[in-house]
């Protein structure tokens, strides 16, 4: 398969009254054409910043800096005039709020004709009205609803609407912003299959951010770890849930609620602070295999698989560990190191 998105090395940060955020620290990502990708990780560890940085919808202020090439073109450095022309037939986005997007005074009809004359004002109001239909019947809304006004639909419908508004112009990439977000779990599983379908009806590449990982199972080929900004690991998300190499995915999976649950887990502590990350390995302070290289050396991104890398100490390369690197770090001699 070919890449249509190749992330490369990239970093986004933004100021702050209180110092620079590093949102995103040297994240490299590829996505097939046709193909999902899961982003997970908690709350705070730069999934969506990555999501809209990659389109190029950072908030005033906020730099870039490294490549995010898009069939070979690299939307860092592309002019906002080209980038808008991009989005829409090309990228889409899906937000988390459905409500919060769509205008409660315009009929779903008005959504759809405008959505597509601003991008190819050549079709006639026959084929406007034909496409939209067509993409909406894919996602399961009848024709009979297309004259109604957003407060008709339910949570779950308005979602589909936004998915159907952001496939009408048959984007290549899409990028999915927790779309499931304060969706009941019927629901959630609805749009899931839709996701999940969206390479067979329409070609899309996904980019799904979320921090369910039952969604990724079900629906994603490869899945990307992020934590504090950095890609902790990557790979086919079959691979990764079966085996995974990284602490930090393995106290996430730990933490994910199953009809087998039997005792709740958390992973102890908080993601850090953007501003001033922990030293070395950012999971350091809560990992349950710290080292002592840990907190002394950022960790080195290594090739467990030919087709997975993750970043940390455990997984070599050994001849790269500084001397008596890899013994235990208790949790105390931390909190002293940290407090010195
Ligand atoms: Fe844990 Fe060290 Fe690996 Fe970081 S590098 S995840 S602290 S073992």
């Amino acid at each position: 398969m070919t890449a249509i998105l190749e992330v490369r090395d990239l970093r986004l940060w933004y100021g702050t009254a209180r110092g620079s955020v590093r949102a995103v620290d040297r994240v490299s990502l590829e996505i097939d054409a046709g193909s999902v990708l899961g982003l997970v990780g908690e709350s705070g560890c730069g999934k969506s910043t990555l999501g809209r940085g990659i389109l190029g919808l950072l908030p005033e202020g906020a730099r870039a800096d490294g490549e995010v090439l898009y069939k070979g073109r690299n939307l860092v450095t592309m002019s906002p005039r080209e980038l808008r022309r991009l989005r829409g037939p090309d990228l889409g986005l899906i937000f988390q709020e459905p409500m919060t997007r769509l205008n409660p005074l315009l009929r779903i009809e008005d959504h759809f004709r405008e959505t597509i004359e601003q991008h190819d004002s050549k079709l006639t109001p026959k084929d406007v009205r034909r496409r939209s239909l067509d993409t909406l019947g894919r996602m399961g809304i009848p024709p009979t609803r297309f004259r109604q006004y957003p407060h008709e639909f339910s949570g779950g419908m308005r979602q589909r609407i936004m998915i159907a508004l952001a496939l009408v112009l048959r984007p290549s990439l899409l990028v999915a912003d927790e779309p499931t977000t304060s969706l009941d779990v019927i629901v959630e599983a609805q749009i899931l299959r839709i996701l999940a379908d969206l390479k067979e009806n329409f070609d899309t590449a996904l980019l799904l951010i979320t921090h369910n990982l039952g969604i990724v199972a079900e629906a994603c080929d490869r899945v990307a770890v992020m934590y504090a900004g950095q890609i902790a690991e990557e790979g086919p998300a079959r691979d990764v849930f079966a085996d995974p190499k990284h602490p930090y995915t393995r106290e996430l999976l730990r933490s994910t609620i199953s009809l087998d649950t039997k005792v709740l887990h958390s992973i102890p502590g908080a993601p850090p602070n953007l501003i001033s990350p922990p030293s070395g390995c950012h999971f350091h302070p809560r990992c349950p295999d710290v080292m002592r290289v840990c907190p002394a050396h950022d960790p080195i991104e290594t090739q467990p698989d030919p087709d997975r890398r993750v970043l940390c100490w455990l997984h070599g390369p050994e001849r790269e560990i500084p001397d008596g690197g890899t013994a235990p770090l208790e949790r105390e001699q931390i909190a002293v190191a940290e407090e010195a």
